[in-house]
C-alpha cells in the first residue's frame, strides 16, 4: 500500500516523488521506461531524462526570471535542483549539465528513500481513487493520453502546438499601433471585464508593406517536422502563417491579416476622421489577465526564432519588439489547464488526481520540474490535513502556477516559459531597473512563505 501513486518518473514526477518521499510518505512511482517502451523523444530508461539540449537555462537569479525559479527552487530543497549542481559543466551564466550524471543523481537520490517504490510500468488509465499524481509529459502513452481525454471531455490531447508568439506590451509601439475591436464589435462584453471596447492591438500595413512581409515569410528559414509529428493533424484555424502564404497572395488577408472593420486613426484624414482600414493588419490579443503579454493572433509558425525576430520586426509598430515566446508548431499533450484545474494543480471533477509537468501547460524542463515540486508539496499538506498557501504571485512559483491554473487566456492557451510579463508589473520603475526589481520582491515577499513549505 502506498499513500499516493505518481505517474510518470520525468523531470516532474521525479520532483513531486522526492518533496512527497521526504516527508514520509509511501510514494509509488510508475515509469513506463524500463519496459521496453519509451516515447519517441526519449532515448534512456534514465529518470528525468533531458530529451534536448542540456541546459536549465540561466542560472542568473538577480536578472532573469528561470534564474529566479532556480533560486526559490533551492529555497524549496528541489532535487532536480541538487542534482543539476553535482551534474554542472562550465557553460557561462547558464546553469547546464552532464545529462547522465544528472539522472543518475536523481535516481540515486529517489531510490535510497525506503518509502519511495519504483516501478517500471506503464499506466494505461487515469486512476478511479486513491491520491494521484499524472506527470507523464508533452509524449504522454497514447492509452493514457485518451483516458485522460475522457475525464476531461477533450477528444484528443495529442495535437500539434500551434503557438503564436507573444509579445511584451511594454515593447510594443503604440505611435504606430492602435486599440480597436474589428467593426467595435464586442463592447459590452469586454466592458464587463474592465476593458472599454477596444480589445486588439492593431498593427497596420500598407500593400507595398504586406506584400514585401508574406516574400519574407515564404522565403524564410523554416524548422524540420520530426519523424514521429509527420501524421499529427493540424487543429482546425490552426494553420501555420508561412502554410496559407504559400496558398495565394491574398490568403492571409483574407485569414488572420484581414483589415476590414478597422479604422486606423492615425490615417484620420478631414475626409476619413476616423481614420482608414490598413490594405492589412497584424492583431495582437491580451494573453494574460495582467496585460503585460499579447499573442500574435493566428500567427503560429514553423519559423526559426532568429527568422520570427528578424521578420515580425518588420510589421509597423513591432520594430522594436521583445519576444516572451516565439511561434511553434509540435507535437504535444497539455490540458487547457485554467478551465479543468483548480488553484492547487486538481483535475476540478476528480480532485484525487493532480497534474503536474509540462501536462499542464507550462514549458521547459526547470518549469515542468517546478510545477512537479509545488504538485508534491500540494499533496504532502493534503495528506497531513494541513492547508496549502499559495506561493506569492509576485515570485517565479506564484507567477507560474497562477499562470497555469486561472490567470491565462483559455482559449489560446498554450505551453508558456516563466518569464517577468507573468509578474503583477512594475510600472513605475524605470525600464533598466526592472528585471533586478522584480527579482528582489520576489525574494522579499517569498521569505514569509518559504516557513510553510520548508521541512
Ligand atoms: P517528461 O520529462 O517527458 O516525463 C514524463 C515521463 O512520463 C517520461 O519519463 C515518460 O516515459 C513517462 N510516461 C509517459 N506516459 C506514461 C504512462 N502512461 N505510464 C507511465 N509512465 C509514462 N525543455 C527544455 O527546457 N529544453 C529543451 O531543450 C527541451 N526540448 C524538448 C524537446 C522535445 C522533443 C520535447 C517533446 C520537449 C522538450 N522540452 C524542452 C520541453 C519539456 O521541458 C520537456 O519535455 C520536459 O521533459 C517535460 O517534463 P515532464 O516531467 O513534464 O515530462
Amino acid at each position: 500500500t502506498y499513500d499516493i501513486h505518481i505517474i510518470g518518473g520525468g523531470l516532474a514526477g521525479s520532483e513531486a516523488a522526492w518533496q512527497l518521499a521526504r516527508r514520509g510518505f509511501k510514494v509509488r512511482l510508475s515509469e513506463m521506461r524500463g519496459t521496453g517502451e519509451r516515447s519517441p523523444a526519449h532515448q534512456t530508461d534514465n529518470l528525468a531524462e533531458l530529451v534536448c539540449s542540456n541546459s536549465l537555462r540561466s542560472d542568473d537569479h538577480e536578472k532573469n526570471a528561470v534564474g529566479l525559479l532556480h533560486h526559490e527552487m533551492r529555497l524549496c530543497g528541489s532535487l532536480i535542483m541538487t542534482a543539476a549542481e553535482k551534474a554542472r559543466v562550465p557553460a557561462g551564466s547558464a546553469l547546464a549539465v552532464d545529462r547522465e550524471v544528472f539522472s543518475g543523481a536523481i535516481e540515486q537520490a529517489l531510490t535510497a528513500l525506503p518509502n519511495l517504490t519504483l516501478v517500471r510500468e506503464r499506466i494505461d488509465v487515469l486512476p478511479e481513487a486513491g491520491l494521484t499524481i499524472v506527470a507523464t509529459g508533452p509524449l504522454t502513452a497514447a492509452a493514457l493520453a485518451s483516458s485522460i481525454g475522457a475525464a476531461t471531455g477533450a477528444d484528443s490531447l495529442a495535437f500539434f502546438d500551434a503557438i503564436a508568439p507573444i509579445v511584451y506590451r511594454e515593447s510594443i509601439n503604440m505611435d504606430v499601433a492602435w486599440m480597436a475591436s474589428r467593426w467595435d464589435k464586442g463592447a459590452e462584453a469586454s466592458i464587463a471585464l474592465g476593458g472599454d471596447g477596444r480589445d486588439y492591438i492593431n498593427c497596420p500595413m500598407t500593400r507595398d508593406q504586406y506584400l514585401a512581409f508574406r516574400e519574407e515569410i515564404l522565403a524564410g528559414e523554416k524548422g524540420e517536422f520530426k519523424e514521429w509529428e509527420a501524421n499529427t493533424p493540424y487543429f482546425d484555424g490552426c494553420m501555420p502563417i508561412e502554410v496559407m502564404a504559400e496558398r495565394g497572395v491574398d490568403t492571409l488577408r483574407f485569414g488572420p491579416m484581414k483589415p476590414v472593420g478597422l479604422d486606423n486613426p492615425h490615417w484620420a484624414t478631414p475626409e476619413h476622421p476616423n481614420g482608414r482600414w490598413p490594405h492589412a493588419v497584424v492583431q495582437l490579443r491580451q494573453d494574460n489577465t495582467l496585460g503585460t503579454i499579447w499573442n500574435m493572433v493566428g500567427f503560429q509558425t514553423k519559423l526559426k526564432y532568429a527568422e520570427q525576430q528578424r521578420i515580425f520586426r518588420t510589421i509597423p509598430g513591432l520594430e522594436n519588439a521583445e519576444f516572451a515566446r516565439f511561434g511553434g508548431l509540435h507535437r504535444n499533450t497539455f490540458l487547457n489547464s485554467p478551465t479543468l484545474l483548480d488553484r492547487q494543480l486538481r483535475l476540478k471533477n476528480a480532485p484525487h488526481v493532480r497534474f503536474a509537468g509540462q501536462i499542464t501547460g507550462c514549458e521547459g524542463y526547470v518549469e515542468s520540474a517546478a510545477v512537479g515540486m509545488m504538485a508534491g508539496i500540494m499533496a504532502a499538506l493534503e495528506l497531513s490535513g494541513k492547508s496549502w498557501e499559495t506561493p506569492p504571485r509576485t515570485s517565479a512559483l506564484g507567477a507560474l502556477l497562477a499562470h497555469i491554473t486561472g490567470d491565462a487566456e483559455a482559449e489560446t492557451y498554450q505551453p508558456m516559459n516563466i518569464n517577468f510579463g507573468l509578474f503583477p508589473p512594475l510600472h513605475d520603475v524605470k525600464k533598466k531597473q526592472r528585471k533586478e526589481a522584480y527579482t528582489e520582491r520576489a525574494k522579499a515577499d517569498l521569505a514569509a512563505w518559504l516557513p510553510l513549505v520548508v521541512v
